[in-house]
């Protein structure tokens, strides 16, 4: 342990289906399992695989091949038409299990979702724990099996449920993940496709360590923006937050006065008790915010608002003030003020509220 490795302390869950179409169709049509099995296309062989079963796996045979390629490589391969009906409602009844866990779902497709499970008591804060509990739950409920990835951010989560499929778990730990990125191929990096490994591998780039060894610079002037992604996700850094559904735009709360006010100390107090409301909604809902908004209106209607993000987020409803203070000097006073509002926006689930990891530097 080196005193400059700051513990990176999010949790993120994978959870990915097994072979999810192909399974459901299995678990329904019991003639069907241990059969090579593709969903999709029609038995002339035309249209394309949307899922393999493991058996028809063996011979080469994946999502997205044409239909006459998998029977190509596979000629007992059975093609079944698909019920996108019946695997939607499996899938909202897996989200119902993982809502039991945390509001923090972001769901790639309906077999495949990531969690953020941060700061959680359940199961003693594990989150191996968690995702194998997880898993048993959907067993229990559906009848189907789910491989899961437990890591620091969202990019080792999904790298690692591939790891022990089908049926399986593992887990990146901070201490394992420089080694592991490593020896990883640029191609399964995020964000990394055909064109880009490529272009990498002419640079003499093929793996993680490869990856880490190129300087930010030389990355940013190949690939932009792009580049600098790479660079952090080369270095165990993926800082892309767990997007739910629900999330709220913004978190505000505002009052017009029975008489139109112009002291400014009344004035203060009005807008720290907006402050203080829109502060407490925004903990309610285990939310934080990194941009707040003073927003007036002057006795003829007319408004005016001024805003300030920070890089870090607002965490105490008092350490707002001194920014909402400011706010309100930057605010023409030419009229008096009939309503004062303040917005909370730019916000992320409270359990992502962390230093800056620092990994392997
Ligand atoms: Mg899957």
């Amino acid at each position: 342990m080196t005193s400059s490795t700051t513990t990176p302390s999010r949790k993120i869950i994978h959870i990915d289906m097994d072979a999810f179409y192909a399974s459901v169709e299995q678990r329904d049509f019991p003639e069907l399992r241990g059969k090579p099995l593709v969903v999709g296309g029609d038995p002339n062989g035309r249209g394309v695989v949307a899922a393999a079963s493991y058996e028809v796996r063996k011979f080469g045979v994946r999502s997205a091949m044409s239909c006459y390629e998998a029977r190509r490589r596979c000629p007992d391969v059975i093609f079944v038409r698909p019920r996108f009906q019946v695997y939607r409602e499996v899938s909202s009844d897996i989200r119902s299990i993982m809502q039991r866990l945390t509001p923090h779902i972001e769901p790639l497709s309906l077999d495949e979702a990531y969690l953020d499970v941060t700061g959680l008591q359940a199961h003693r804060g594990s989150a191996t724990l968690m995702a194998n509990w997880l898993r048993a739950q959907i067993l229990e409920n559906t009848g189907l099996t789910a491989s899961a990835g437990v890591s620091f951010n969202k990019m080792l989560a999904k790298i690692a449920s591939d790891i022990n499929k089908p049926n399986g778990i593992a887990i990146i730990t901070p201490a394992d993940a420089e080694d592991f990125i490593s020896t990883l191929p640029i191609e399964r990096f995020h964000g990394i496709g055909k064109a880009t490994a490529k272009r990498l591998h002419a640079m003499g780039v093929s793996s993680g360590a490869d990856l880490r060894r190129l300087p930010a610079t030389t990355l940013l002037q190949e690939f932009g923006k792009r580049g600098q992604f790479y660079h952090d996700i080369a270095h165990g850094r993926d800082e892309r937050v767990v997007k739910s559904k629900r999330t709220h735009k913004s978190i505000g709360s505002e009052t017009t006065f029975r008489d139109n006010l112009d002291d400014n100390d009344e004035l203060r107090n009005q807008i720290y008790e907006q402050n203080d409301d829109a502060f407490n909604q925004m903990q309610k809902k285990q939310l934080i915010a990194h941009t707040i908004t003073l927003k007036v209106k002057y006795a003829d209607f007319t408004q005016i608002t001024r805003s300030h993000t920070l890089s870090s987020a607002f965490s105490r409803a008092e350490s707002a003030h001194y920014w909402l203070d400011k706010l309100f000097l930057d605010i023409p006073r030419h009229l008096p003020i009939r309503l004062v509002g303040v917005t909370f926006s730019s916000l992320a689930p409270a359990t992502q509220q962390l230093p800056q990891l620092k990994l392997f530097e």
